[in-house]
């Protein structure tokens, strides 16, 4: 906007013919709105933006309409798209705040126009006045519906995506970056909070050996029983639980003392060695797990990779010791 006036400010006077005044406008506008958009963009949060768009949109657009034949000015035409800018960076709330507000400047140009004087001189016809307000407001009230379904569909698919972007296809349960995500900012939180954080590594024994005996499907089939077995034994509100990828699986458990973290493994260990998983050709198949756990203090908490690394050395230890168990490192 502030690049838009100052250029239309010295372009407009060399196309046509017009009162200095529209010059004086424009100068004063693009001043105004230079001075906001460097004012908001160092001291004011994104949060802030959509709507002092409109309202230095509005406020710049409202003096010049006044002046150049309030409804019947060209200046009115742009206020009935300003709701489609703030749907596009916005949401729906904003979206018709900004239309309500376009459509009572409008009424307030057809109101009070005829205590202006327009400085285009141009010949409008004033019997179409009325028309002319009517057609804007219905323009702005369209463009806000129309900003409003395009921030909802756009929105859902938004979400839509980095859903998928977080989870795993097959088991359902969050990926590896997206516990890598968690992981950190769990690492963070509890730094700062002081609280411990549990690292659990889950790998399944002999895994290869299904997939050899029974094929790739029944593997997978295995994965998906084994990951609603996980997910199960994890507190939803607090805690993660993801695939980290092949047999493995992760989970993140937030300020919990060893010996707890130890019988959340050991459950999940008892569950997943209990089930049996159904193949379609009548096969019941059993299979177990290792787990590794590492438990650290804010102060032991270093990096992601420092707590995995640690879950892994008790991992492996496990199964060098024999597999289907439980090891804290
Ligand atoms: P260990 O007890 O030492 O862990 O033995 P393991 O056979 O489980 O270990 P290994 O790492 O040798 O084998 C892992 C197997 O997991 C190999 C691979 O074919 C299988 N696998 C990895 N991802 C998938 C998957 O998405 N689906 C299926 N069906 N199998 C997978
Ligand atoms: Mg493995
Ligand atoms: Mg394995």
């Amino acid at each position: 906007m502030f690049f838009m006036t100052s250029v239309a400010t010295i372009i407009r006077p060399m196309m046509i013919e017009q009162d200095i005044l529209f010059t004086y406008i424009g100068i004063f506008n693009s001043l105004v709105m230079g001075s906001v958009y460097f004012y908001i963009k160092y001291t004011k949060p994104k949060s802030w933006y959509p709507m002092l768009f409109a309202c230095v949109g509005m406020l710049v657009l409202t003096p010049i309409a006044f002046v150049s034949g309030g409804v019947n000015s060209q200046f009115s035409y742009i206020l009935p798209i300003i709701p489609i800018f703030i749907a596009l960076v916005s949401n729906a709330k904003y979206t018709w705040l900004t239309g309500f507000m376009v459509i009572i400047v409008v009424i307030g140009l057809y109101l009070g126009a005829h205590f202006f004087t327009d400085f285009t001189y141009e010949n409008v016809p004033q019997n179409k006045t009325a028309s002319r307000a009517l057609w804007l407001c219905l323009a702005a009230l369209m463009s806000t519906k129309l900003g409003v379904e395009f921030n909802r569909i756009y929105g859902a698919l938004g979400n839509k995506i980095s859903e998928q972007a977080e989870t795993d296809l097959l088991t359902g349960l969050k990926n590896r970056r997206s516990v890598m995500d968690f992981l950190q900012t769990s690492i963070d939180q509890a730094k700062i909070e002081n609280k411990r954080l549990s690292v659990m590594m889950i790998d399944l024994d002999h895994f290869k050996t299904i997939n050899d005996s029974h094929g790739h499907l029944a593997g997978d089939l295995c994965l998906k029983q084994v990951a609603q077995l996980i997910k199960h034994n994890v507190r939803n509100a607090s805690d993660l639980a993801g695939r980290f990828g092949g047999e493995e699986f992760i989970v993140v458990i937030k300020d919990i003392d060893p010996q707890k973290a130890n019988d959340i493994a050991n459950n999940i260990r008892t569950s997943i060695e209990r089930a049996t998983i159904s193949l379609n050709n009548n096969i019941e198949l059993k299979v177990t797990a290792t787990i590794g756990i590492c438990t650290l203090n804010a102060d032991q908490l270093s990096s992601i990779e420092h707590c995995v690394d640690l879950a892994d050395k008790a991992l492996y230890q496990g199964k060098k010791d024999g597999r289907n168990r439980v090891v804290m490192n």
